[in-house]
């Protein structure tokens, strides 16, 4: 059982175009990860702590999931869109 650490994902950054292998303790490779705004890297910190509190509960769970999904978002998403009217 290895309910101490959530694993994020399979040992490949989530990132689809980069793919690089990596601890599967981790979500995405550490110059994905610098990528992610502070705010969401923070938020995804505060979730993997409050998981690592209550391994067991689904509620956190989900709430950590809900953060990597921001995070990986926040690379993959429509930011660019945004971005280029700045
Ligand atoms: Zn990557």
């Amino acid at each position: 059982m290895d309910t101490e650490r959530p694993r994020a994902g399979s040992g490949r950054c989530v990132i689809p175009e980069c793919g690089k292998r990596i601890d599967p303790a981790y979500l995405m490779c550490a110059a994905h990860w610098r990528a992610v705004p502070n705010a969401i890297q923070r938020r995804v910190y505060l979730a993997l702590n409050r998981y690592s509190n209550c391994p067991g509960s689904q509620a956190a769970l989900d709430n950590l999931r809900a953060k990597q999904r921001e995070a990986v978002e926040s690379i993959t998403g429509a930011t660019a869109v945004h971005e280029a009217h700045a």
